[in-house]
Protein backbone atom coordinates (compact mmCIF):
# COMPACT_ATOMS: atom_id res chain seq x y z
CA UNK A 1 0.00 0.00 0.00
CA UNK A 2 1.05 3.80 -0.43
CA UNK A 3 0.84 6.82 1.45
CA UNK A 4 0.33 10.62 0.11
CA UNK A 5 0.31 13.76 1.47
CA UNK A 6 -2.66 15.97 0.91
CA UNK A 7 -3.32 19.41 2.29
CA UNK A 8 -6.77 21.39 2.23
CA UNK A 9 -5.82 24.82 1.74
CA UNK A 10 -6.51 28.01 3.31
CA UNK A 11 -9.31 28.92 0.57
CA UNK A 12 -10.45 25.39 0.41
CA UNK A 13 -11.25 25.60 4.64
CA UNK A 14 -12.74 28.92 4.57
CA UNK A 15 -15.02 27.79 1.34
CA UNK A 16 -16.15 24.96 3.46
CA UNK A 17 -14.72 22.21 1.82
CA UNK A 18 -12.91 19.90 3.94
CA UNK A 19 -15.77 17.68 4.73
CA UNK A 20 -16.55 17.18 0.80
CA UNK A 21 -12.92 16.21 0.06
CA UNK A 22 -12.38 14.10 3.06
CA UNK A 23 -15.66 12.65 1.84
CA UNK A 24 -14.19 12.14 -1.95
CA UNK A 25 -11.40 10.52 -1.08
CA UNK A 26 -13.40 8.07 1.19
CA UNK A 27 -15.79 7.17 -1.46
CA UNK A 28 -13.16 6.64 -3.87
CA UNK A 29 -11.54 3.48 -1.20
CA UNK A 30 -8.58 5.29 0.22
CA UNK A 31 -7.90 5.05 3.75
CA UNK A 32 -7.43 7.92 6.18
CA UNK A 33 -4.60 7.35 8.35
CA UNK A 34 -3.59 10.63 9.70
CA UNK A 35 -5.39 14.26 9.83
CA UNK A 36 -4.87 17.35 11.24
CA UNK A 37 -5.96 21.36 11.60
CA UNK A 38 -3.48 23.61 11.87
CA UNK A 39 -1.95 27.15 10.42
CA UNK A 40 1.46 26.58 9.56
CA UNK A 41 4.74 28.63 9.83
CA UNK A 42 6.91 29.68 7.19
CA UNK A 43 9.43 27.19 8.05
CA UNK A 44 7.10 24.28 7.29
CA UNK A 45 6.03 26.16 3.95
CA UNK A 46 9.41 26.73 2.93
CA UNK A 47 10.31 23.16 3.59
CA UNK A 48 7.24 21.74 1.98
CA UNK A 49 7.53 23.58 -1.27
CA UNK A 50 11.31 23.83 -1.28
CA UNK A 51 11.29 23.39 -5.03
CA UNK A 52 9.69 26.59 -5.92
CA UNK A 53 11.71 28.37 -3.13
CA UNK A 54 13.28 30.17 -5.88
CA UNK A 55 10.01 30.79 -8.37
CA UNK A 56 8.80 33.75 -9.00
CA UNK A 57 5.12 32.92 -7.42
CA UNK A 58 7.03 31.67 -4.29
CA UNK A 59 6.00 34.84 -2.27
CA UNK A 60 2.63 35.24 -3.18
CA UNK A 61 2.26 30.84 -2.37
CA UNK A 62 3.54 31.28 0.92
CA UNK A 63 1.49 34.37 2.04
CA UNK A 64 -1.50 32.27 0.53
CA UNK A 65 -0.52 28.65 1.95
CA UNK A 66 0.34 30.75 5.66
CA UNK A 67 -3.15 32.79 5.34
CA UNK A 68 -5.44 30.74 7.67
CA UNK A 69 -5.30 27.24 8.96
CA UNK A 70 -5.35 24.38 6.77
CA UNK A 71 -6.50 20.66 7.08
CA UNK A 72 -2.78 18.04 6.74
CA UNK A 73 -4.30 14.59 6.07
CA UNK A 74 -2.16 10.90 4.99
CA UNK A 75 -4.06 8.83 2.55
CA UNK A 76 -3.25 5.49 2.22
CA UNK A 77 -4.44 3.15 -0.80
CA UNK A 78 -3.12 0.88 -3.78
CA UNK A 79 -1.20 3.81 -5.67
CA UNK A 80 -2.67 6.41 -4.00
CA UNK A 81 -0.28 9.40 -4.73
CA UNK A 82 -1.33 8.45 -9.03
CA UNK A 83 -5.05 8.10 -7.68
CA UNK A 84 -5.26 11.76 -5.50
CA UNK A 85 -3.60 13.51 -8.32
CA UNK A 86 -5.89 12.23 -10.85
CA UNK A 87 -8.96 13.74 -8.39
CA UNK A 88 -7.42 16.83 -7.93
CA UNK A 89 -6.94 17.52 -11.55
CA UNK A 90 -4.45 19.62 -13.06
CA UNK A 91 -2.37 23.06 -11.06
CA UNK A 92 -4.42 25.36 -12.88
CA UNK A 93 -8.30 24.97 -11.82
CA UNK A 94 -9.15 26.11 -15.33
CA UNK A 95 -7.99 23.55 -16.93
CA UNK A 96 -8.44 20.94 -14.12
CA UNK A 97 -11.07 18.67 -15.72
CA UNK A 98 -14.47 18.67 -14.90
CA UNK A 99 -15.22 16.51 -11.90
CA UNK A 100 -11.96 17.09 -10.25
CA UNK A 101 -11.53 18.64 -7.05
CA UNK A 102 -9.69 21.88 -8.51
CA UNK A 103 -11.61 21.77 -12.29
CA UNK A 104 -14.70 21.81 -9.79
CA UNK A 105 -14.41 24.45 -7.37
CA UNK A 106 -11.40 26.48 -8.53
CA UNK A 107 -10.41 29.33 -10.81
CA UNK A 108 -7.58 31.07 -10.41
CA UNK A 109 -3.86 29.37 -9.87
CA UNK A 110 -2.94 30.89 -6.54
CA UNK A 111 -6.25 29.76 -4.92
CA UNK A 112 -6.43 25.83 -6.43
CA UNK A 113 -7.97 24.48 -2.35
CA UNK A 114 -5.66 21.48 -2.25
CA UNK A 115 -2.41 19.83 -2.39
CA UNK A 116 -1.15 16.40 -2.92
CA UNK A 117 2.30 14.70 -3.09
CA UNK A 118 3.28 14.07 -6.53
CA UNK A 119 5.44 11.16 -6.45
CA UNK A 120 5.79 8.24 -3.48
CA UNK A 121 9.28 10.25 -2.95
CA UNK A 122 7.78 13.27 -2.76
CA UNK A 123 4.60 12.03 -0.35
CA UNK A 124 7.67 10.03 2.56
CA UNK A 125 9.48 13.78 2.02
CA UNK A 126 6.28 15.89 2.87
CA UNK A 127 4.35 12.89 5.38
CA UNK A 128 7.86 13.34 6.95
CA UNK A 129 7.24 17.36 7.09
CA UNK A 130 4.02 17.18 8.81
CA UNK A 131 3.34 14.37 10.78
CA UNK A 132 5.01 11.92 13.51
CA UNK A 133 5.17 8.22 12.64
CA UNK A 134 3.18 7.50 16.05
CA UNK A 135 0.22 10.30 14.64
CA UNK A 136 -0.33 7.73 12.05
CA UNK A 137 -2.83 5.36 12.54
CA UNK A 138 -2.61 1.68 11.15
CA UNK A 139 -5.88 0.03 10.80
CA UNK A 140 -7.72 -1.97 8.30
CA UNK A 141 -10.85 -0.32 6.38
CA UNK A 142 -13.54 -3.06 7.25
CA UNK A 143 -14.69 -2.36 2.85
CA UNK A 144 -11.03 -3.19 1.75
CA UNK A 145 -12.21 -7.23 1.07
CA UNK A 146 -14.43 -5.64 -1.14
CA UNK A 147 -12.58 -2.83 -2.54
CA UNK A 148 -9.84 -4.59 -3.50
CA UNK A 149 -9.52 -7.74 -5.43
CA UNK A 150 -6.78 -9.24 -4.22
N1 LIG B 1 1.40 28.16 -8.04
C1 LIG B 1 1.08 29.47 -8.32
N2 LIG B 1 1.40 29.97 -9.56
C2 LIG B 1 2.04 29.25 -10.50
C3 LIG B 1 2.36 27.89 -10.21
C4 LIG B 1 2.02 27.37 -8.97
O1 LIG B 1 0.52 30.17 -7.49
O2 LIG B 1 2.32 29.75 -11.59
C5 LIG B 1 1.04 27.60 -6.71
C6 LIG B 1 -0.22 26.75 -6.73
O3 LIG B 1 -0.88 26.96 -5.47
C7 LIG B 1 0.33 25.34 -6.82
C8 LIG B 1 1.59 25.46 -5.98
O4 LIG B 1 2.09 26.76 -6.27
O5 LIG B 1 -0.58 24.39 -6.32
C9 LIG B 1 2.65 24.43 -6.25
O6 LIG B 1 2.92 24.38 -7.63
P1 LIG B 1 3.11 23.00 -8.40
O7 LIG B 1 3.61 23.32 -9.76
O8 LIG B 1 3.93 22.07 -7.55
O9 LIG B 1 1.61 22.47 -8.54
P2 LIG B 1 0.83 21.29 -7.80
O10 LIG B 1 1.82 20.19 -7.50
O11 LIG B 1 0.22 21.89 -6.54
O12 LIG B 1 -0.23 20.86 -8.77
MG1 LIG C 1 3.72 20.23 -6.68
Amino acid sequence: MDRTFVMVKPDGVQRGLVGHIVSRLEAKGLKLVGARFETLLEPRVNDQYKEHLEKPFYPSLKKYIMGGPVFLMVWEGRNAVSIVRKLIGATNPQEAAPGTIRGDFGIDIGRNVIHASDSNESASREIAIHFKTADISSYTRIDAAVIYEY
